[in-house]
């Protein structure tokens, strides 16, 4: 039997572009279910034998437990004799105690710290970005992304695209947008850049798409392909960016801990699972398999990342798992739709709404300080007053530049205040993360 890769990578394999090249076709051609079997089943057995002497699976995995599950016939047998693991409770250790491996250089580390509110470093070998770019250029549907393909991310978090979602490909054909900046500037960018697929959160692209038919522009020649990531794409979303940008958006769902879980395909239906990648569980309140049509929430195991192992690691998603085919006849493990992060648009106070990208910690705190939060949200008020929560201790001068930074993206009407907290009350139900009670200014 043909071998796709011996083990997840740490490092690039050499020569890179040749088994690059031999990987982007393995993927493209798909494997037969006894290949990707075998696959999940090695890769799975050296992240396990790994995560087992990192800190946070040391202390809760019985030696019993770590036994039966590599000798499991299968890989969801395998991940059933372990605990699931709440985010929470990885972020409990530092990211020394949960590495597996001795850190290979020019590691790549990201800080979720977005739509979730809650910060996690996550450390990406090079050889796993290698692999995260190899798995997005190797879906058919998105052979326009080649590596030499003109295309533009208007994401906040620039290291989170290159890095993560498309990795190490895709730095070649990108035109530099510039993060954390106003819609008009990014629309600005776009149009002289022209690019051949425009990727963003949807409400980014929304914005940025508004300015544009404001300046007069329509889309034509450019661009051919719009991919969504990073927030829920609700039908709403999803109709104006096919009004705005001439092309109904692709949607890809990931993770900073696990990279691309599941895409859409051409067709816009189910998320196809990607399983050379990834394991997905839903799971109920009980941690037992939700069955459709009841939402699981969403339990992962990455089977790429062998230097910060992520097993059973249940995110704040929800989704339904598909029990029909894909409308392209994709009879895989599928998702057929995905409850994430919900957030509002915020009242700038004049007469606009700004996108909850723009308050992003990461946005507005220099990495430094940003790890010293643990969690933060954001709340407008009904009277338009924002309040940015923060889970940290943050020296006062810090405080002051963090609400400064903030009150630059609304208008003077809105205040603007920065509370440090010792713990941030979690409601039950949804994290919101960032979300407006002004409803009836901030819906117009
Ligand atoms: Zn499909």
């Amino acid at each position: 039997m043909r071998r796709l890769l011996d083990e997840p990578p740490l490092v690039v394999p050499q020569p890179a572009v040749l088994a690059t090249v031999r990987t982007v076709r393995a993927l493209t051609k798909g494997l037969t279910d006894e290949e990707l079997l075998d696959h999940r089943r090695r890769w799975l057995r050296s992240v396990v034998r790994g995560a087992a002497t990192a800190e946070p699976y040391r202390s809760r995995w019985a030696d019993g437990a770590v036994a039966a599950a590599l000798s499991a016939d299968t890989p969801e047998k395998a991940i059933a004799h372990l605990p699931v693991v709440p985010r929470r409770d990885l972020a409990a250790y530092p990211v020394e105690q949960r590495r597996a491996a001795p850190l290979p250089p020019r590691t790549f580390t990201l800080t979720t710290s977005g739509s979730t509110g809650e910060r996690l470093e996550i450390e990406y070998p090079p050889g796993g970005s290698w692999w995260l770019g190899a798995l997005v250029h190797s879906r058919p549907h998105e052979r326009r992304l080649r590596p030499w393909t003109r295309w533009a991310s208007l994401g906040d978090d620039e290291r989170r695209t290159v890095g993560g979602i498309l990795g190490w490909l895709g730095v070649l054909g990108q035109c530099r947008i510039t993060p954390n900046s106003e819609p008009e500037v990014r629309a600005a960018e776009v149009a002289r850049a022209r690019p051949r697929v425009v990727i963003g959160p949807g409400k980014m692209l929304v914005a940025a798409g508004r300015v544009l038919w404001d300046t007069g522009w329509r889309p034509g020649t450019w661009p051919r392909a719009v991919y969504t990531f990073a927030e829920l794409l609700e039908s709403d979303t999803r109709q104006t960016i096919h009004a705005l940008w001439g092309c109904d958006p692709i949607d890809h769902y990931g993770a900073t801990e696990t990279g691309s879980i599941a895409a859409q395909c051409r067709c816009r239906d189910l998320y196809h699972i990607a399983d050379e990648s990834v394991i997905v569980e839903l799971l109920d309140d009980r941690d037992e398999p939700a069955a459709p049509p009841q939402p699981g929430r969403v339990t992962v195991t990455a089977l790429w990342n062998r230097l910060m192992p992520i097993v059973r690691y249940r995110l704040d998603d929800m989704a339904v798992a598909a029990d029909r085919p894909c409308a392209c006849g994709y009879r895989g493990r599928a998702l057929a739709s995905i409850d994430g992060r919900a957030m509002d648009w915020i009242w700038d106070g004049a007469h606009g709404r700004v996108p909850p990208q723009r308050f992003w910690l990461s946005c507005h705190l220099p990495a430094t300080w940003l790890r010293a939060v643990r969690r933060s949200r954001v709340h407008q008020l009904s009277d338009g007053t924002v309040v940015v929560e923060v889970e940290a201790s943050l020296p006062a001068d810090v405080v002051e530049e963090l609400r400064r930074s903030v009150s630059a993206v609304l208008s003077d009407r809105v205040s603007v205040q920065v509370r440090c907290l010792d713990r941030l009350t979690v409601p039950p139900g949804r994290w919101r993360s960032v979300f407006s009670d002004v409803r009836a200014r901030s819906s117009s």
